[in-house]
């Protein structure tokens, strides 16, 4: 009350006259109700609280709120009336706004081809626009407060109302998809946000809120995954068909080569006497392209095989595994490259044949890109990261130029030509699709001619 309180009037029977230019204070439309509040107040000796407006006598108009009580004898004739009075024109001011604000938002809600409603701080529905009723086909009585969830479909509603409170407690903006039911007792899908409005002081003064239909984006997203689902089988039907095509080409391409390269052989050894310095060269570059052909084909076999290959993921131990490939392979053992493993290494998950011959491709390549008077270094750690471990092998060698990254994990993405470095051009297509299948991913940073990292990214075995 404190400094809002204006005036503290005290009345006695005797001072009628007071009251009665009291009541020639009061606006006009007030004057009647007032006097009736107080008087029902004299009669009752009940207290009154009520509020008017008071009229200056230069015509300025001012609301009030008073609330006041009697005193009377043991007759029960009033002796002394006593009363605050306090001005409320600005708080009346500022409903009068809120009121036109809402009737604006109201006015436009119903102008628009989507369901708005609007909700109290506590969450209760406190208007729907017509799109609403007219869709749902119930009043508005019957969607206001938590009625609305009546309109939602029963698998849906528990959880949009507990969301909906839970963001009316954190005023935090709310978002959902729902099935909405229509008059007809059909539903389609709907999206509804809610925003809170807040007023100068932070408090939320309503939530407005609109509900759209979205059934037929629906729809099309379903059409689209079924589509891509198809798709998806259709085209792995596809490639496994290819890797099988592939696979009996290569293999039955393997006999004829093997007879050419062994014959060339032959010819080499026993008849190379007879032979011109020419046919023997010419000789010498078949049974090169023999090899050469022979080892495409051992490839192309290797990375069909992949993909068909029964695979079976479980705890490697990375250092173990590293230190074996080193023994295994003799142009990595007595190679004159340093190699270093570094450790500890940590264990991961994954099947040890496919990152035995991931790793010994990479392994191999960072021996062999390597500029030719550099003495070959190739360094091996892991990297741990959000329950990732990374296998690197990284090396000084001759590094990949930014132009060619796109193509170096794709099947025959060579750069160089055969002579220079010889190779197939499938060996990281294989370390790709190792990774994959042991659900992991490849990747790598390389500095032109000054070295490169390539890694496979798999899980961490806990
Ligand atoms: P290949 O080794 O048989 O040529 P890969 O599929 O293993 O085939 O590699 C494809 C290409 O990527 C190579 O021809 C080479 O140009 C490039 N490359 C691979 N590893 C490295 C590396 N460690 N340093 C530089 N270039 C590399």
């Amino acid at each position: 009350w404190d400094s809002r309180v204006k005036e503290h009037f005290w009345l006695s029977p005797d001072t009628r006259v007071t009251i009665e230019l009291f009541y020639d204070r009061l606006h006009v439309d007030d004057r009647e109700k007032t006097r009736l509040a107080i008087e029902t107040a004299i009669g009752e000796h009940s207290q009154y609280d009520i509020e008017y407006r008071t009229v200056s006598p230069e015509g300025k108009v001012r609301w009030v709120r008073a609330i006041g009580r009697g005193f009377y004898d043991k007759d029960g004739n009033p002796t002394r009336f006593d009363g605050v009075t306090i001005d409320i024109t600005r708080n009346k001011a500022l409903e009068a706004e809120l009121r036109e604000a809402l009737e604006r938002v109201r006015f436009m809600a119903e102008s628009m081809p989507q369901k708005i409603f609007t909700a109290n701080a506590e969450g209760q529905v406190t208007y729907v626009n017509r799109q609403w009723t007219e869709y749902t086909g119930l009043s508005r009585a019957e969607l206001d407060g938590n009625k609305w969830t009546k309109a939602i479909h029963p698998e849906d509603a528990p959880e949009n109302l507990r969301h909906w409170e839970e963001c009316v407690a954190k005023v935090a903006s709310f978002e959902c998809e729902h099935r909405v039911r229509r008059s007809d007792g059909v539903y389609r899908w709907h999206l509804t946000r809610a925003h809170p409005m807040r007023d100068v002081s932070g408090e939320v003064v309503t939530w407005i809120g609109s509900t759209t239909d979205i059934e037929e984006q629906k729809q099309a997203e379903v059409t689209l995954e079924k589509t891509v689902a198809e798709r998806t089988a259709k085209l792995k039907e596809t490639i496994g068909d290819l890797e099988a095509f592939s696979y009996s080409v290569s293999h039955d391409l393997r006999s004829p080569l093997r007879a050419m390269q062994g014959y060339a052989d032959e010819l080499l050894n026993e008849a190379s006497q007879a032979l011109s310095p020419t046919h023997r060269n010419y000789l010498e570059r078949i049974h090169r392209a023999a090899s050469r052909l022979d080892r495409l084909t051992q490839d192309i076999l290797s990375y069909s095989k992949l993909s068909n290959a029964e695979i079976h993921l479980h705890r490697v131990d990375v250092s173990k595994l590293v230190h074996e490939i080193i023994e295994q392979y003799p142009h990595l053992r007595d190679s004159e490259a340093k190699i270093e493993v570094r450790e500890p290494m940590h264990d991961v998950i994954g099947n040890e044949a496919f990152l035995t011959q991931a790793l010994s491709n990479l392994m191999n390549n960072g021996i062999k890109f390597v500029a030719k008077d550099q003495r070959p270094e190739l360094s091996i750690y892991t990297e741990e990261r959000e329950g990732c471990v990374k296998i690197v092998v990284a090396d000084n060698g001759i590094g990949i130029e930014r132009r060619h990254y796109d193509r170096i994990f794709q099947i025959f993405g060579r750069i160089h030509p055969d002579s220079k470095f010889p190779g197939t051009g499938i060996g990281l297509a294989i370390v790709k699709k190792t990774a994959e299948r042991m659900n992991g991913s490849v990747g790598f940073e390389s500095e032109y001619q000054a070295g490169s990292r390539f890694w496979i990214a798999l899980q961490k075995a806990t």
